[in-house]
Order: C-alpha cells, then sequence, then structure tokens
C-alpha cells in the first residue's frame, strides 16, 4: 500500500477540480482501465493505493495531452511516472522491462546489443569523432543506432548536414541512451546514472551544439538535464533552417501526397509545429495535407513512454493503426514523421492493417535525403 498524502503533495494534486479534461484527451483511456482523473480522484481520497492490481498504469504513452488539457496545471502523467517509480522500487518489475534495464546499465541501450555495435549503422560514413573538434554534435538515439529499420535515418541526416557544410561529429561508442524512456519507466536512479554519466562525456567532448534524430533525446536533453550547458534542437528544426538559408537545396521531384504525424515528443511537449512541415512543403513535387487531427490535436502512436518494450493490457486496439486509417482518408501516399517510434510503430501499423500498397510510412529525414 502506498503513502497516498505525499504524492498528493509533490504532484500539487489538491489543484483538481475533477473536470474530466486529462481523461476526455487521454489516448489510451478509451481502450485501457487507465483514467487520470479517477487515478488523481484516487489519491485526494487517500484511501491507499494498491500497485500491484492496477497493470494499466504501464499503458501510459506518457504523451502528456493530460497535463496539456488539465485548466489547473496538474500534470497527471507525472503522477503515473511516479507511481511507477513506487512499483520499480518494490521490486515488481514487469517481466519484459527486465532486458531492456539491465542493457541500459550495462550496454547503455535498451535494445539489449553490444556497447560496441552502437556506430554499426555508420559504417563506410566515416563521421568524424565530435572530441576531434566540431561545430556540432550529432546524438544518433539508441534506436536509431541498433534497429535496422530505422538504421538509414541518422545516415540521411550524414548527407544532408555534408550537403550543407556542416562541421558535425558523433559520440561514436561514447554515446548511450539518453535515459528519456528510462525516467518515463520510473527508474529514476538508472536515468539520473545515465544523465549524469552523459553530461560527464559531453563536457569533456566540450559540445556546444548538439542536433538529435530523435525527439525523445531533444526533449530529456533540453527540459531535463539541468545544466547542460549545450543547446540541444531536433534535426527538423536544423533542416528547416538551413534550407531557408538556402544551404540546402533540393534537386529532385516528389510527385506524391504527403501528410505528417506530429511525434507528441516533438509538438505537443515542445510546441515544433512548424519546421518539419516546412521541410516537407520545401521538397519539389510534394503536395502536402495535414490530417483532421494534427498539430495540437495529434493523436499518440503509442510508442513513448517505454511502450515499445511493454505489450500493454489492450493491444487489439492500437492508435497506430487508428492513425493509419486517418492518413488514409487524406489522400496521402506518404506519412512522414520525424521520430524513431513513430516510424517503427506505424510502419507496423500498416502492415497489420494490409495497407502496404497504399500508404508508405516515411521520417523525413529520408525524404530530404532522397530528394537532394
Ligand atoms: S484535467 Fe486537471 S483538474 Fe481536470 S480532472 Fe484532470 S487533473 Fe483534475
Ligand atoms: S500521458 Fe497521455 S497516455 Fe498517459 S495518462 Fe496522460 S494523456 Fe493518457
Amino acid at each position: 500500500m502506498i503513502d497516498t498524502e505525499a504524492l498528493v503533495e509533490q504532484f500539487g494534486l489538491t489543484a483538481c477540480i475533477q473536470c474530466g479534461k486529462c481523461t476526455g484527451g487521454c489516448p489510451v483511456s478509451p481502450k485501457s482501465a487507465l483514467n487520470p482523473r479517477a487515478l488523481v480522484y484516487q489519491m485526494l481520497r487517500g484511501e491507499g493505493f494498491e500497485l500491484v492490481s492496477r497493470e494499466e498504469l504501464w499503458d501510459c504513452t506518457t504523451c502528456s495531452t493530460c497535463g496539456l488539457r488539465c485548466p489547473k496545471g496538474v500534470k497527471a502523467v507525472d503522477l503515473i511516472i511516479g507511481l511507477r517509480g513506487q512499483w520499480i522500487e518494490s521490486g515488481k518489475i514487469p517481466t519484459t522491462l527486465r532486458a531492456p534495464l539491465t542493457a541500459t546499465l550495462n550496454q547503455g541501450n535498451p535494445l539489449v546489443l553490444p556497447r560496441e555495435d552502437r556506430s554499426l549503422w555508420a559504417d563506410g560514413l566515416n563521421v568524424k569523432n565530435v572530441a576531434e573538434g566540431a561545430d556540432v554534435a550529432m546524438f544518433v538515439c539508441c534506436e536509431n543506432a541498433y534497429d535496422p529499420r530505422v538504421q538509414p535515418m541518422p545516415r540521411a541526416l550524414v548527407n544532408l548536414l555534408r550537403a550543407a557544410q556542416v562541421d558535425f561529429g558523433t559520440l561514436g561508442l561514447e554515446e548511450q541512451c539518453c535515459g528519456s524512456e528510462i525516467r518515463r519507466l520510473g527508474e529514476s536512479g538508472l536515468y539520473e546514472y545515465l544523465r549524469d554519466d552523459n553530461l560527464d562525456k559531453f563536457r569533456q567532448a566540450g559540445i556546444q551544439k548538439m542536433v538529435t534524430t530523435s525527439p525523445h533525446c531533444m526533449n530529456v536533453f533540453k527540459n531535463e538535464y539541468a545544466g547542460a550547458g549545450f543547446t540541444v534542437e531536433h534535426y527538423t528544426q536544423m533542416l528547416a533552417r538551413l534550407i531557408a538559408e538556402g544551404k540546402i537545396k533540393f534537386s529532385k521531384r516528389m510527385e506524391t501526397v504527403v501528410t505528417y504525424q506530429d511525434p507528441c515528443f516533438l509538438g505537443k511537449q515542445n510546441g515544433i509545429y512548424d519546421e518539419p512541415r516546412a521541410v516537407l512543403k520545401s521538397i519539389p513535387g510534394v503536395k502536402f495535407v495535414d490530417m483532421d487531427r494534427s498539430r495540437e490535436r495529434s493523436v499518440c502512436c503509442e510508442g513513448g513512454g517505454g511502450r515499445m518494450w511493454l505489450e500493454g493490457t489492450n493491444n487489439k486496439v492500437r492508435l497506430a493503426n487508428d492513425r493509419v486509417a486517418q492518413a488514409l482518408e487524406t489522400g496521402a501516399k506518404v506519412l512522414a514523421t520525424a521520430c524513431p517510434f513513430c516510424f517503427l510503430t506505424l510502419s507496423d501499423a500498416v502492415i497489420a492493417t494490409g495497407h502496404e500498397n497504399d500508404l508508405r510510412v516515411m521520417d523525413i529525414l529520408q525524404i530530404a535525403n532522397e530528394a537532394l
């Protein structure tokens, strides 16, 4: 039984007026017992809370819609992360999380792959190490570094940065997990270790400016690494600027209709809506159409908050499948995104719904690289 009084205090829950806007906006709530309003209510009632019977806490994607919708500034997502933390502290870790958490500690990545394989994505590219001196550090992300389905994304960014004559390097084998999803799974001790170790490495390498391929890495460095001492942007911000400055020019046309999935950690959590669209619209031949639910009203793909490694209590109804249907309604042939998690969940959804021949999921990096 957990101490609800302490959580009420820690997360400022007394401000809650039980309006239900959090649950109304929660993408997971309709298909799970997860109900942020009811969760806050139970804490306020102070009747104690049995964690082990509440498996739906692991369904949360940490999209943050609940906090953004709340008129009183209550962040139910932080309460959920806090409750997950108590669960993990008590040693009752969901089975599928054990291997990713152990591998992140021992190998620096949750994909359970060797640390020494981290740079295989860059084979043959001759990317220099940022410690040799470079204007910009490129942070690759565990998913993009190891998963062959998304390894083309950092390779495309290398091409694009070279085309724009940006002086950049990577941390090579010194790069490790940013800790974003580890923190959201409630493993705060491991997150703090990764943050401190990464900050040491960034300082030793003299990093002043960073560009990330994942919105999750960008978000944690920008908003959660206190006193990081360097500026960080997502690649869509850098590309939009390089295109506007005339440093990236596209020579090929892409005659197709493209729509765009706003990654929650880029859009909702950081307000970056215009730059990805600016990059797409600058590509010759692209006809850009937004889905009805876009920008602030966009729908989560269900890949965040550690959900890449968790089954969830109801995976029969997948949000990414709905997103594919909504993309098809626009008449788009390409569903673009700017996040490895979105790319993977949406790619799986296209196959699961039998639309491989109707809709191609592409990262903006692939689209821009193909148009160079
Ligand atoms: S939106 Fe905010 S005030 Fe309304 S029920 Fe949810 S937490 Fe409470
Ligand atoms: S973060 Fe997203 S999935 Fe989690 S409770 Fe809030 S709205 Fe629901």
